[in-house]
């Protein structure tokens, strides 16, 4: 597993504060982790960003099963949370969850926030503003580019193809690194 460390990402991960769907932070620290295959797909979507003058920000990547556990129990909805049972693609290490801010620091339009559970956070939706509509479409081409596949229900959600080829991390060092004391 390595760690995003990039000047053009900026590392805004969620779970490491109150500001998440369950309201109290689940990572102990800010770590953002993600397997070496995905790794290295983040960093060709951040230079291709770069291009066009704007920065990735991550608010999530590896996030380890007890952590999933925890999302569960806030809101056992399958639509947006896995079922632990099942596993998520985050637990493999081989998924983001993202959005693009400008050269100033400053969030895209993405007409929902980050976890938000509602219907709008599908992609294909035209009944949020065009310019969140377009935004969503800019991230879309980005990262598809890269090597990412998007998922339908959340367009914040980015994983590698087929990634249940790749197995659950949940070593105890690499849980330690996010959820440790
Ligand atoms: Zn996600």
């Amino acid at each position: 597993m390595l760690e995003i460390n990039h000047p053009s990402i900026d590392i805004d991960l969620r779970y490491a504060t109150p500001d998440n769907i369950t309201g109290r932070p689940i990572y102990a620290r800010a770590v953002a982790l993600l397997h070496p295959d995905a790794h290295a797909a983040l960093l060709r979507a951040a230079n291709l960003a770069e291009g066009q003058g704007l920065c990735l920000r991550i608010y999530d990547a590896y996030r380890p099963s007890a952590a999933q556990q925890r999302l569960w129990e806030a809101l056992a909805n399958p639509v947006f949370v896995a079922d632990p049972s099942r596993g998520s693609t985050h637990s493999r290490g081989v998924a983001v969850d993202l959005t693009l801010t400008d050269a100033t620091g400053e969030p895209l339009e993405m007409g929902t926030g980050f976890d938000a559970m509602v219907p709008q956070s599908y992609h294909a939706r035209t009944d949020i503003p065009v310019e969140a509509q377009r935004n969503r479409a800019v991230l879309l081409g980005i990262m598809t580019a890269a090597g990412w596949a998007h998922e339908p229900h959340e367009w914040w959600h980015y994983n590698l193809p087929d990634p249940l080829r790749y197995p659950l991390l949940d070593d105890v060092a690499t849980v330690a690194r996010l959820m440790g004391d």
